[in-house]
C-alpha cells in the first residue's frame, strides 16, 4: 500500500496558517491545512479589526480570516478538519497523528498560536470579543476612547496593557490580587505614578456585568482581605493574565522557552531546531501577538519551506 507523502503540512488556521497557505499554495506546492479547534484562529473571536493594513474602515475579524482562508482555496489550498495529536519528526518524511490516524509530510508548518489567559468569571465568557471583554489593549484599547476601563493582572504585561490604555481611556483600574505588581520595577512605578491609572489592591474580580444588556456595565470585585464587594463602573475589561502557547504535542521534539514558546533558530524567525520543519505566529511570539506580525511569519516559513523542498527534493 503506497503511502501519500505531502510537500507540505500546515498545521491551524490563524492568519500565519492561512498566509502561509497563500504562499505554499501559489507557489504550486499543494498544501494541506490542518484547521484545529479554531477554525479562523483568535481573530473569529472579535468583531473589528482597525489595524490590518488595506482595510480603511475596518474589517470583520471572521470575515478578515475568510477572506484569507478564500485567497488560499483559490490557489489550490486543501483543507482537513484535523487536530494534531502527536508527531514523530525523527526521520523523514515527518510523521502528524491526527488522532486516529497518521499522515506524512516532508515539510511541516507549525501555526497552532496561543491562546488567552481567562479568569473564569461569570459574565467574562458571555461578554467577550466585541462586547467589552478583551485580552488586547493594542487591538481593542481605541474603541475605549474617553471610557473607564479594568485591566486585570499585576505582572508587566497588565502594567504595559494599563499605560497603553491611558491613551484613550478616562480612567484605568488596575486589579491585582496583592498589595504591589509582580511587574519589573520600572514598569510597576510608571503604572502606580500614572494620574489615570487607579491601583485596586487585594482584590479579585468576581464578575463581569453588563450580560442581559449585551455589553459590559461594570466589573464586581471582592476584597480578599475583609471579603468587601464593590462595583468598578467600566465599560471594558482587559483581561492581561497571560497567553498559553499552543506548542504541547509538539514540544519535545521542537525547542521551547520557559513560557512555552517555540524558540526558532538564531538569526531565523521560523526556522526550528527540527529541518523542514518551520513555526510561525503567535506560537513563537509572546512579544507582538497581531495579526500581521503573524501574518507575515506564515509567508517566511512558506518562502523558506519551498526553498527546502527546491534544495532537498520535493
Ligand atoms: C479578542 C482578540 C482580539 C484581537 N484583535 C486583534 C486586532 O484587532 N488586530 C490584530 O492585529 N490582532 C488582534 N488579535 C490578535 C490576533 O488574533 C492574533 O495575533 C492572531 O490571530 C495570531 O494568529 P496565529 O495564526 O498565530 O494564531 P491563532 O489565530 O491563534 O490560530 C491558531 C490556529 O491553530 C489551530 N491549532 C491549534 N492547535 C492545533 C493542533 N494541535 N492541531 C491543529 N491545529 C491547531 C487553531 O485551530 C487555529 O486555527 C486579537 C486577539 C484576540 C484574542
Amino acid at each position: 500500500m503506497s503511502t501519500t507523502v505531502e510537500n507540505v503540512v500546515i498545521i491551524g488556521t490563524g492568519c500565519a496558517g492561512l498566509t502561509a497557505a497563500i504562499y505554499a499554495a501559489r507557489a504550486n506546492l499543494n498544501p494541506l491545512v490542518l484547521e484545529g479547534p479554531l477554525p479562523g484562529g483568535q481573530l473569529t473571536t472579535t468583531s473589528e479589526v482597525e489595524n490590518f493594513p488595506g482595510f480603511p474602515h475596518g474589517v470583520d475579524g471572521f470575515q478578515l480570516t475568510q477572506n484569507m482562508r478564500e485567497q488560499a482555496t483559490r490557489f489550490g489550498t486543501r483543507f482537513e478538519q484535523a487536530q494534531v495529536t502527536a508527531v514523530d519528526f525523527t526521520s523523514l518524511p515527518r510523521k502528524l497523528v491526527l488522532g486516529d490516524h497518521t499522515i506524512f509530510a516532508r515539510t511541516v508548518i507549525v501555526a497552532t498560536g496561543a491562546s488567552p489567559r481567562m479568569t473564569g468569571i461569570p459574565g467574562e465568557k458571555e461578554l467577550y470579543g466585541g462586547k467589552g471583554v478583551t485580552t488586547c489593549a493594542t487591538c481593542d484599547g481605541a474603541f475605549y476612547r474617553k471610557m473607564e476601563v479594568a485591566v486585570l493582572g499585576g505582572g508587566d504585561s497588565a502594567a504595559e496593557e494599563a499605560l497603553f490604555l491611558t491613551r484613550f481611556a478616562s480612567k484605568v483600574y488596575l486589579v491585582h490580587r496583592r498589595d504591589s505588581l509582580r511587574a519589573s520595577k520600572i514598569m510597576a512605578d510608571r503604572a502606580t505614578a500614572h494620574e489615570k491609572i487607579q491601583m485596586v489592591w487585594d482584590s479579585v474580580p468576581v464578575e463581569v456585568l453588563g450580560v442581559k444588556e449585551g455589553s459590559v456595565s461594570g466589573l464586581k470585585v471582592k476584597h480578599v482581605k475583609t471579603g468587601a464587594l464593590s462595583v468598578l463602573p467600566v465599560k471594558g475589561v482587559f483581561i492581561a493574565i497571560g497567553h498559553i502557547p499552543n506548542t504541547g504535542p509538539f514540544a519535545p521534539p521542537l525547542q521551547v522557552d520557559e513560557g512555552g514558546y517555540f524558540k526558532p533558530q538564531p538569526g531565523s524567525q521560523v526556522q526550528t531546531n527540527v529541518p523542514g520543519v518551520y513555526v510561525a505566529g503567535d506560537c513563537s511570539d509572546h512579544v507582538f501577538r497581531q495579526a500581521i506580525t503573524a501574518a507575515g511569519m506564515g509567508c517566511q516559513a512558506a518562502i523558506e519551506a519551498e526553498r527546502w523542498l527546491a534544495e532537498h527534493g520535493g
